[in-house]
């Protein structure tokens, strides 16, 4: 059987409640990768993602692009998420169950691929230092369950922390103004569910290998949530629990 990690990034947007009682309502655990300005401008919501035992991830503070900045500022918007991640977690009276982080853009802080290792001497510095940054501040390694597509296990091999994905819904793409993929309605996007290119991140229909699934709580595809994740579970896909409550 196929099973899921599923992932949400960024808000939490002004639907995340709604949001949040479709996946109560299927039963689903996601961990939502939530940006640090958008928790503060809109703590409620953040507070109840974690009162209805969702997880919160670290999404960074402004969702800026890791290759354009310092790496100073680098600490700085994870430090500063992860003590709101702390803060929200207190008043919610819920113990932080883990820390997990994803890069905006899923960009480690050098340009190439996302899943490309072969990096520069000075690449590889720039990665190390941001990935130090996490391991210091108490984010690990994660140990997912039967991944097995070659990209995604070389890239588990150079011992990084942060989250990637497997499979990207594509559903933020309808929004742009010149859509990437041609992705331009919910059509599109359950359509790309069929895609049979395990090893160019659409793998669905390979049942090898397990999957970390992306999708966004933006207010503009708050229409599209429940049709997509009802296309993955009528594909017959299982989602894993985050964490043991
Ligand atoms: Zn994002």
């Amino acid at each position: 059987m196929k099973e899921a990690y599923l992932t949400i990034d960024d808000g939490p947007s002004v639907d995340r409640i709604k949001k949040v009682e479709i996946l109560k309502k299927y039963g689903i655990q996601a961990v939502w990768f939530s940006m640090g300005i958008d928790m503060e401008a809109n703590a409620d919501a953040a507070i109840r993602t974690i009162l209805a035992g969702q997880v919160i991830g670290n999404h960074s503070y402004t969702h800026p692009n890791f290759s354009e900045i310092s790496i100073a500022q680098c600490e700085e918007e994870i430090i500063r998420t992860d003590e709101l991640i702390d803060k929200l977690y207190r008043q919610a009276g819920v113990q932080r169950p883990i820390k997990l982080f994803r890069f905006p853009y899923g960009n480690k802080g050098v340009n190439t691929g996302f899943f490309d290792t072969s990096y520069s001497e000075s690449d590889r510095e720039r990665i190390e230092a941001i990935q130090k940054i996490l391991i210091q501040n108490g984010y690990g390694t994660y140990p997912f369950d039967n991944i097995n597509f070659e990209y995604f296990k070389r890239m588990q091999a150079t011992g990084q922390v942060d989250w990637l994905w497997t499979y990207d819904a594509m559903e933020w793409c309808v929004f742009q103004e010149d859509s990437p993929f041609g992705v331009r309605t919910i059509e599109d996007v359950l359509e790309m569910m069929d895609l049979d290119l395990p090893e160019r991140w659409m793998g669905l229909n390979d049942p090898s290998s397990n999957e970390i699934i992306v999708i966004h709580d933006h207010p503009q595809t708050t229409d599209m949530f429940e049709p997509i994740i009802k296309a993955f579970l009528d594909k017959g896909i299982h989602f894993k629990r985050i964490v043991e409550s």
